[in-house]
């Protein structure tokens, strides 16, 4: 069975990202390919995949969960679990070689008695909070936190990460602060005798804007996908991996003054001829598009009309010659530059490129190419 709306990744286009990341980072600098939330909603295993193929040398989940499924696909390549993981699923952590991410001696110990159970050694990475205030130990407090994690016989401080808040912002002088107090908690665990053999800091847009966050390592989700993280990084060739396609499922021809879909928020300016179709919010295509969006048919732009629908979704074809049943539409292009970009999307509807992507439903296929 095939539907008539799907997700294409084009798989080449991930390739190309990951060589240009590499490019931008140099040889010495490892690349962690963020997977989470089911590959930025590309798939998770089948992007992994590629992303090892290309040369990423570990990859980024936020959940245990996560990161058994990939396994359990085959997928060879180290695992962090960026997020804390809870103690029901440090068996699981542990058995299936992931490597969980602790803040401290109270998210180490349910490691530390999994892994002495097991007879094995497991190597955390210890995430420090320097200004985002989310997960991972104050910074002042590190080394503290390092030395209790270390001082567990079955663990080793293998890295030591934290996160940006402001990396995006268009003049961010958060990160530059962060990463002060990053190198500072850094000195103080050196001084303590801890030496993580990984450090890491860089999101996709620290890794494209600020060099000096690149450490050992850096994290990239959305700029692997294709997609700029913020203005300031537009240059970089970057190619969109996602693209959403459906087609035509029906047409409505609607006399001029009549309303379209619920609450009648589109009424036809003139007598008018409407297509439908077959997919709505409850795949990911926003709420907020409903008479704002447009998408591609027949090489021409036409508007999304009225509300969009949980499994619906309306478009004017009074200009489009060819309007039938069957016809293909294009929702989001794998084009920066098109108005009908997964980050022009965003923008119209009010959310950022990561929603948009991460959105769409378990109910589209994803198709892929190359
Ligand atoms: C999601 C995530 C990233 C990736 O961020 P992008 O902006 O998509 O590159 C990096 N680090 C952590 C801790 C994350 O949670």
């Amino acid at each position: 069975m095939s539907r008539p709306t799907y997700a294409e990744i084009d798989l080449a286009a991930l390739r190309h990202n990951c060589r240009t990341l590499r490019d931008r980072v140099g040889p010495g600098v490892r690349i962690l390919g963020v997977v989470k939330a089911d590959g930025y909603g590309h798939g998770a295993v089948e992007a992994g995949r590629a992303m090892a193929g290309a040369g990423i040398d570990m990859l980024g989940v936020a959940i245990v969960e996560e990161g058994v499924a990939l396994r359990v696909h085959g997928i060879r390549t180290p695992i962090l679990v960026m997020g804390l993981t809870p103690d029901d699923e440090a068996a699981a952590a542990i058995e299936y070689g992931l490597t969980p991410t602790v803040d401290g001696p109270a998210t180490a110990e349910p490691l530390e008695r999994r892994a002495a159970a097991k007879r094995v050694t497991l190597a955390v990475h210890l995430k420090i909070d320097t200004g985002m205030n989310r997960l991972g130990v104050r910074a002042e407090e590190a080394a503290d936190a390092a030395r209790a994690v270390a001082a567990c016989p079955h663990l080793t401080v293998a890295g030591a990460y934290t996160h940006l808040a402001c990396a995006d912002s268009p003049d961010d002088a958060v990160s530059a602060e962060q990463l002060a107090r990053f190198a500072q908690a850094l000195d103080r665990l050196r001084a303590a005798g801890i030496r993580p053999e990984v450090v890491h800091a860089a999101n996709s847009s620290a890794l494209l804007r600020a060099p000096e966050s690149h450490f050992d390592m850096v994290r990239a989700g959305l700029a692997l996908y294709g997609v700029h993280p913020c203005e300031a990084v537009r240059d970089v060739p970057l190619r969109p991996v996602m693209s959403l396609v459906t087609h035509v499922v029906a047409t409505k021809r609607v006399r001029a003054g009549e309303g379209v879909s619920y609450g009648h928020q589109w009424r036809a300016g003139r007598d008018a001829l409407v297509g439908v179709l077959p997919i709505g919010y409850a795949d990911g295509y926003p709420r907020a598009l409903s008479n704002r969006a447009q998408v591609r048919v027949g090489g021409r732009l036409a508007p999304v009309v009225g509300a969009v629908c949980m499994d619906m979704v309306l478009v004017d074809l009074t200009d489009v010659p060819e309007a039938a049943p069957g016809l293909e539409v294009t929702l989001i292009e794998a084009d920066p530059a098109s108005p009908l970009s997964a980050a022009a999307l965003a923008g119209t509807a009010g959310a950022i490129p990561y929603e948009i992507l991460t959105g769409i439903g378990k109910r589209v296929p994803r198709v892929y190419r190359g």
